[in-house]
C-alpha cells in the first residue's frame, strides 16, 4: 500500500446556505477496496447547490461538496489490482455501492439501494483529496483535457443515460430543456447519436452556441404558444431543469412511445393528466446518473466524438464566487475548480 494522508483540506458548507469555508476532516486507514485520489479539477454541479440549501432535505453538516472529480491516484488499498499509482482517474455522483446485490451484478450499481453518493453524509471533491471505492474511479482517456472531463462525470453521464438508454437513434428527434451544465452536454450526445436535436431555453441569447453544440433548432421555453406548436413532435424530451414547468405541454409535444425523461429536480410534483400517456402510449421517466461500465463508455464516446464540456475556470479558494455565479444562471456552461 502506497502511504495515505491523515487529514482531507476542503471548502466545506456548515449549514444551509451558508459560504463555503476552509475545513480540514481526519481519514484513517485506507480501506483495501480504495484509491485515494490527489484532486487537480472539479466541476460544480447544480445539484452541489442543493445539497448546500438542503432542498433535498439529506444533508449533514459540515460537509464538502464536489462530485465531478478528476485527479491522479496517490494511494491505493491492498486489494485494488487493476488501478495503477499516479493514474489519472474521475469520480462522478457514486463513491461505492453494495457489490452483491441484483443490481451491481448487473452491472447497474448506479440503481443499487445501498449507493453512496460522493458527497452525501461524506466528503467530496471541492477539496485537495478524496477517497472511493476503487469501481467507481474511472480511468480517462489520455485525449480528453482533465478539465473538461470533470463535467462529464456528473453532468454528461446524466444525459448520456436517457440518450443511450431510451435508444436514440439517427431517426429520433430529442429535445432537451433547460441549456445549463447538464443541457449543454445533451445537446451533444444527441447530436452524436444522430437525433434531430431541439435545445429548448429560458435564454434567448443561448441560442447561436446551443446550435454550435448540435442543435437544428431552438425553441423559447417561456413563449407558451411556440411550445403548444410543439405537439407531437419528439421521441424524447430531456428535461434537466430544476424549475416548475408546464409539463402537460411538454408530454403533449410527445410523438406515440415518447417519453417525458426527468434528470432536473424540480420542487414541486409533476402533475399531468393521464389520457394523453394512454392515447399515444407515452411514458415519463427519470434516471440517476448512470453505473461505471457506463461512465467508462461515455468517455470513450466523448473522446473519439470530441464531446467537450465547455467550462470556466475557477481556483479552488474562489468557490464561494463559482456558487453565486450558478445561482444566477450566469455561468457558461459548468464551472470547474482547480487545484
Ligand atoms: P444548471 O447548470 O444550473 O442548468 C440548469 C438550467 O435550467 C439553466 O442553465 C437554465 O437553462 C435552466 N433554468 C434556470 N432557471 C430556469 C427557470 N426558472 N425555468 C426554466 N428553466 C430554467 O444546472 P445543472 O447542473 O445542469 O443541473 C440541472 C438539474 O439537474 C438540477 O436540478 C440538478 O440537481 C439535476 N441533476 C440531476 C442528476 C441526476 O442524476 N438525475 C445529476 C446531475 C444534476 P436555460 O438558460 O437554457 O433556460
Ligand atoms: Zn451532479
Amino acid at each position: 500500500m502506497s502511504k495515505t494522508t491523515s487529514k482531507i483540506h476542503g471548502y466545506a458548507a456548515h449549514a444551509a446556505g451558508a459560504q463555503l469555508l476552509p475545513f480540514q476532516y481526519e481519514v484513517g486507514e485506507l480501506q483495501p477496496n480504495e484509491v485515494e485520489i490527489q484532486i487537480t479539477h472539479c466541476g460544480i454541479c447544480h445539484s452541489d447547490l442543493h445539497l448546500i440549501d438542503n432542498d433535498w432535505g439529506m444533508t449533514q453538516f459540515p460537509f464538502i461538496p464536489g462530485h465531478e472529480i478528476v485527479g491522479m491516484i496517490a494511494a491505493m488499498g491492498t486489494q485494488v489490482k487493476d488501478r495503477a499509482h499516479g493514474q489519472r482517474v474521475a469520480v462522478g455522483w457514486q463513491a461505492d455501492s453494495c457489490g452483491t446485490c441484483e443490481w451491481c451484478l448487473r452491472g447497474e450499481e448506479n440503481l443499487c439501494a445501498q449507493s453512496v453518493a460522493t458527497c452525501v453524509r461524506r466528503n467530496g471533491g471541492f477539496a485537495e483529496k478524496v477517497r472511493v471505492n476503487a469501481r467507481f474511479a474511472i480511468p480517462v482517456p489520455e485525449v480528453l483535457a482533465s478539465e473538461n472531463t470533470a463535467p462529464l462525470m456528473c453532468g454528461g453521464i446524466t444525459v448520456y443515460n436517457p440518450i443511450r438508454t431510451a435508444g436514440v437513434f439517427p431517426g429520433s428527434r430529442v429535445a432537451v430543456i433547460g441549456i445549463g451544465g447538464l443541457g449543454h452536454l445533451g445537446l451533444q450526445f444527441a447530436h452524436v447519436f444522430g437525433a434531430e436535436v431541439t435545445a429548448v431555453s429560458t435564454s434567448p441569447n443561448k441560442e447561436s452556441e446551443a446550435k454550435s453544440l448540435g442543435a437544428h433548432h431552438f425553441v423559447n421555453s417561456r413563449d407558451s404558444t411556440a411550445v403548444k406548436k410543439l405537439a407531437g413532435s419528439f421521441d424524447l424530451v430531456l428535461s434537466t431543469v430544476n424549475q416548475d414547468m408546464d409539463w402537460s405541454a411538454w408530454v403533449a409535444a410527445l410523438r406515440p412511445r415518447g417519453t417525458l425523461w426527468f434528470v432536473g429536480v424540480p420542487p414541486s410534483p409533476v402533475a399531468t393528466h393521464v389520457f394523453p400517456l394512454l392515447a399515444g402510449q407515452r411514458s415519463i421517466a427519470g434516471s440517476p446518473s448512470g453505473s461505471p461500465h457506463m461512465l467508462q463508455e461515455m468517455l470513450h464516446v466523448a473522446a473519439r466524438h470530441k464531446v467537450q464540456a465547455i467550462t470556466e475556470a475557477f481556483p479552488m479558494a474562489q468557490v464561494n464566487d463559482a456558487m453565486a455565479k450558478l445561482k444566477k444562471n450566469q455561468v457558461r456552461y459548468r464551472a470547474v475548480l482547480g487545484n
